[in-house]
């Protein structure tokens, strides 16, 4: 019996340091997470700030970003530690996207050198949280319409608004706020604690249980200037830190699938129906076989991506192709395995609805599946279709 990893001699494209990083996720995963995901799951509860100092340590809070404390990986390194941690739970991977990606890469790129060094090394070893909030009640794929102003009172900023969707937006010591001022689009830099900012963590989901999301309000919140990303211009800015973040989806969503169909051939391989295992079937085998087929695809292709990241840059309709493939693909195959596990599969006691379930969110946000066709539309065509 075959892996698709080995299906694919995927090992084979890897450094040994790419292996050596993504044996040691891999490890961190299955022993200090999943015994435990399906539990933060169902209670819809996630140990945020318990963790980030484990992840920390690992090097995995942003570990793609040079100085300040971080691990200054290639990209594909850091790609397959998205892969890994998405194995366990998207939810994981969303908590270290957001703090690596978004929170971070906002601070990194666009942030002074006070603010770098003021938030980037306990961001790193995970003492310290972030969020990014840009999406808001009215303005989620068209964020260019947000209604949070942010205006100046003498020497200050003064902002109000509200945003929506926020990941680690409760247990967030630091939020990157995204507003509008006079100017155009501006990053400014809100800790928690700031007199008029509100969190309050939004329940009910169905989807990303084991992530905290949160809706935060902004009320007359006062800010001196050097709370203002100075390097951050226009709506250029909160976009480039989610081409970074996706980049780390077209990785990590394919850790899911791959969660998944492990799953599933052990099930179908021990579960007898009709006197003999359910892998033993063609019509499974036939599923089985597409699945892998397409997991294996997405692998190269995330591979691909990585490597042309790695040697110089990315376009970002390069990145979108690639979240397009990797969440399609992923709902895809979670929901195929999902029909050979049979009744149990709508269980926790198996990943794979559980993983079906985070994938709807993983397909809407960082830019939902039909933002990156309009994307890749405008590639090809040279017409944008936004409108
Ligand atoms: P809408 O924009 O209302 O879209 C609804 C539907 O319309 C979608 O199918 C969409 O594809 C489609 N659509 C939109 N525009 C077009 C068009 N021009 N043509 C055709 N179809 C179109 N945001 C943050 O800022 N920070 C976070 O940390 C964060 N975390 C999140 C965590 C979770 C669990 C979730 C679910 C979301 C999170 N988001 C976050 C928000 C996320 O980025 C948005 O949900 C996403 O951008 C889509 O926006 P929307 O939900 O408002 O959908």
């Amino acid at each position: 019996m075959v892996t698709v990893e080995e299906l694919f001699a995927i090992d084979s494209l890897l450094t040994d340091t790419e292996r050596q990083i993504r044996d040691t996720v891999r490890l961190f995963g299955e022993q200090r997470l999943r015994p435990h995901v399906a539990d933060w799951f169902e209670a819809g509860a996630f140990p945020a700030r318990e963790l980030a100092p484990e992840l920390g340590k690992l090097g995995l809070l942003g570990m793609h970003l040079e100085g300040y404390g971080c691990a200054g990986v290639t990209a594909t390194e850091y790609g397959l530690a998205c892969l890994e941690l998405e194995a366990v739970d998207s939810g994981v991977r969303s908590m270290v996207s957001v703090q690596g990606s978004l929170a971070m890469t906002a601070i990194h790129k666009y942030g002074s050198e006070e603010q770098k060094r003021r938030w980037l090394p306990e961001m790193a070893a995970g003492n310290l949280l972030g969020c990014f909030g840009l999406t808001e009640p009215d303005f989620g794929s068209n964020p260019g319409g947000m209604r949070t102003r942010a205006r100046r009172d003498g020497s200050d900023w003064v902002l109000d608004g509200s945003k929506m969707w926020i990941t680690n937006g409760s247990v967030a010591d630091v939020a990157v706020v995204w507003a509008r001022t006079e100017e155009g689009i501006r990053g400014f830099l809100v800790p928690t604690d700031t007199p008029g900012f509100g969190a309050r963590e939004m329940h009910r989901k169905l989807s990303l249980r084991a992530s905290i999301t949160a809706e935060l309000s902004l009320d007359g919140v006062r800010l001196p200037d050097d709370a203002r990303l100075p390097e951050a211009t226009g709506l250029a800015a909160p976009l480039g830190c989610l081409s970074e973040a996706r980049f780390g989806i077209v990785f990590g969503a394919l850790g899911a699938a791959r969660d998944c169909l492990n799953a599933t051939v052990e099930y179908a391989r021990t579960r007898e129906v009709f006197d003999k295992p359910l892998a033993a079937y063609q019509l499974t085998q036939a599923k089985l076989a597409d699945m892998a087929v397409e997991l294996g695809k997405g692998l190269l292709l995330a591979l691909h991506l990585g490597r042309i990241k790695d040697a110089g840059g990315v376009r970002p309709e390069q990145v979108s192709a690639g979240k397009l493939n990797s969440t399609r693909a992923a709902i895809a195959i979670a929901r195929e395995c999902r029909t050979i596990l049979g009744a149990n599969g709508i269980t926790l006691e198996y990943p794979v609805l559980r993983h079906a379930n985070n994938l709807e969110s993983v397909l809407t946000y960082e830019g939902t599946a039909e933002v990156h066709q309009l994307v890749l539309g405008e590639a090809l065509t040279g017409s944008k279709a936004f409108r």
